[in-house]
């Protein structure tokens, strides 16, 4: 199974990628999770990286492309993958595409999630997610056990400021890639509104 996420940020691809990739067993691969590995490790790739998450501005295409075929090349994706937050602009589809097609195989659904514009400043200002567990929580909407809010993580790119640049990016760099998958036939929309294990449902009943 090859699956991709869309969504705005904070439309709970992540919450939801967990979910479906422990279910079919498939490599949960998110760029942005990568980008944040290496920031904390330091590497160069992190370094680049850093200045553009800061800001809420997508990484350059050349550095996420290269990056990312290197991910889906590697032995655990060879059998299927669930891409989150990736592609993200038109070019990053074509040459996954490109990826794919020189490989024969090809991808099964992609996945849209859809909040609207007035639900995602809250879902992620309230973001917090769990070093040990890798868990994502959030302060009202999915709250942390007592025990461990003391070192729950706050990324620093979830603030007014950034979260507002990010939205921007999307409008503008991803929602372009949505007619190029439509084209293709494989755009499911997915209603992101209202509990997880209600998308969860949804997500399912999309894919059957
Ligand atoms: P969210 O889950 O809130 O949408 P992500 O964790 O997916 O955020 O991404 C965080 C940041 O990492 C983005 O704002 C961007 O700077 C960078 N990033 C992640 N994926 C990509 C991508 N495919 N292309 C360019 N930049 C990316
Ligand atoms: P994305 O990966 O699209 O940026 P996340 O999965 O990280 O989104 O979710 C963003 C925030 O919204 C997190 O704090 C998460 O706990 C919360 N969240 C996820 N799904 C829902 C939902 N259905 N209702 C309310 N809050 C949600």
């Amino acid at each position: 199974m090859r699956l991709i996420f869309i969504g705005p940020p904070g439309a709970g691809k992540g919450t939801q990628a967990t979910r479906l990739a422990q279910r079919f067993q498939i490599p949960h691969i998110s760029t942005g999770d990568m980008f944040r590995a290496a920031v904390k490790a330091g590497t160069r790739l992190g370094q680049e990286a850093d200045r553009f998450m800061k800001q809420g501005q997508l990484v350059p295409d050349e550095v996420t492309i290269g990056m990312l075929r290197e991910r889906i090349a590697e032995p655990d994706a060879v059998r299927g993958f669930l891409l989150d937050g990736f592609p993200r602009t038109t070019p990053q589809a074509q040459a996954l595409e490109q990826a794919l097609n020189a490989d024969g195989v090809r991808l099964d659904h992609v996945l849209l999630l859809e909040v609207p514009a007035s639900l995602i400043e809250a879902r992620i200002i309230g973001r917090r997610s769990d070093p040990v567990t890798g868990e994502i929580y959030h302060l009202e909407f999915n709250p942390p056990p007592a025990e461990i809010v003391e070192r729950l993580l706050h990324r620093k790119d979830d603030t007014v400021e950034a979260c507002r640049a990010r939205q921007v990016a999307y409008q503008r760099d991803t929602t372009p890639i949505i007619p190029f998958y439509e084209g293709r036939g494989l755009i499911r929309r997915v209603d992101g509104v209202g509990a997880s294990d209600a998308v969860t449902a949804r997500i399912s009943a999309a894919l059957a």
